[in-house]
């Protein structure tokens, strides 16, 4: 298949190999971060780890969106659907992340809450239309890849006039996570550069990472989800610490314009305002990384619609999810992974979504089999 195939190349990948065998320097280590779910299933599923030198070691970011949202947000939704007039509309991956109490929007569908799984904002839309005499409500999550499509939906509300329609806003921002994992350092990780995300990129471009190569002197390298994608940004980011450079570059250049898709920017940018600040799972409360809709479309604001609040909750305190999504632990480094929880049972939201990191590894066997055991 095109565009598929040559990037998943045998001979090619070996050559790659041989290349991050030679570039790499043997006094120093090089620890990378994969700030995108998307690649940690990518480096989980191809066993692109057995394939670099040992010197260079991946750490998982906090880029996979169910992982990151904290308990108190899906329990306000939780309580939301609770609403006897409220239909939820939400994505699949959300309805088993476990919330305060061992609940969950599955559990709470099942206790007779309407929680509907959608496939896309617009499925919410043809709800919301076809039956005028519920509340819907979309639970929007996600990175800058996932709120042009929630903006969409929101533009559209307004032209039909829609007025049983609106959104729980949980939109965050890449950038602005990737700053507080930089001014974090030290505290459980040090990273010495990161493989930059697909699809988000290609929404934002290049320019907003600039700040953590001209500030934190790190490296980037935006890479497409192919695996030899990843095994070539990798080798770009060693050529780049080699050589003493820090620059933000581009691998996935068939995706990734330098200024990305301006028409999703300017439609995100109309409806969506920043937020002082929002809480991540895993980051704590992290300045200027949400964002929520404008007066302008307070209308469509199940925030303000409902008088939505939400309440502190800590997880599960045996779940070590937090300081997975901080790059400071691994799936194996918890004692629950691959006991108790596994993709089938849950307790934490790195193994429900296939982006999360504990899942990842579960389901394609990247871990050491004498740790789990012990
Ligand atoms: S294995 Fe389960 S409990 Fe442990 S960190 Fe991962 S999701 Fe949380």
């Amino acid at each position: 298949m095109k565009y598929v195939d040559e990037f998943r190349d045998g001979d090619l990948a070996r050559g790659l190999a041989r290349s991050l065998a030679t570039s790499a320097r043997d006094d120093r280590e090089y620890r990378f971060m994969e700030f995108c779910g998307g690649h940690t299933h990518a480096i989980s599923r191809y066993g692109l780890e057995d394939l670099l030198p040992p010197n260079i070691r991946m750490i998982h970011g906090p880029g996979c969106p169910v992982c990151v949202l904290p308990v108190g947000r899906i329990d306000a939704a939780i309580a939301l659907a609770r609403d006897p007039k409220v239909t939820l509309c939400t994505y699949a991956d959300l309805m088993r992340v476990p919330a305060s109490g061992g609940m969950s929007l599955i559990k709470a569908k099942a206790a007779g809450a309407d929680i509907r799984m959608v496939y896309s904002t617009l499925d919410a839309i043809r709800i919301a239309e076809a039956e005028p005499s519920r509340e819907v409500v979309f639970f929007a999550i996600g990175f800058e890849t996932t709120t042009p499509p929630t903006a969409l939906a929101i533009r559209l509300a307004a032209q039909k006039k829609l007025s049983n329609f609106s959104v729980f806003c949980n939109h965050v921002l890449t950038p602005a996570a990737m700053r507080a994992i930089l001014a974090g350092e030290g505290e459980g990780v040090e990273i010495d550069g990161f493989v930059g995300p697909s699809h988000v990129s290609a929404v934002i471009g290049v320019r907003p990472y600039q700040f953590a190569a001209q500030q934190f002197n790190k490296p980037i390298v935006i890479a497409g989800f192919e695996p030899l994608d990843v095994m070539q940004s990798i080798l770009m980011l060693v050529r780049q610490l080699n050589e003493g450079r820090c620059e933000v570059e581009n691998q996935y250049g068939r995706a990734v314009t330098h200024e990305g898709n301006l028409k999703a920017q300017a439609e995100v940018a109309d409806i969506f305002e920043l937020r002082d600040s929002f809480e991540w799972r895993g980051l704590g409360e992290v300045p200027a990384s949400a964002l929520r809709l404008r007066a302008a479309y307070a209308d469509y604001d199940a925030e303000r619609r409902f008088g939505v609040t939400t309440p502190s909750a800590k997880d599960n305190p045996a779940c070590e999810c937090g300081a997975i999504l901080r790059g400071a632990k691994r799936p194996h480094d918890c004692k629950l992974f691959g006991t108790v929880c596994t993709p089938e049972t849950p307790m934490g939201s790195c193994m429900v979504s296939s982006e999360g990191a504990c899942a990842a590894q579960w389901t394609y066997r990247r871990f050491d089999t004498q740790r789990v055991a012990s």
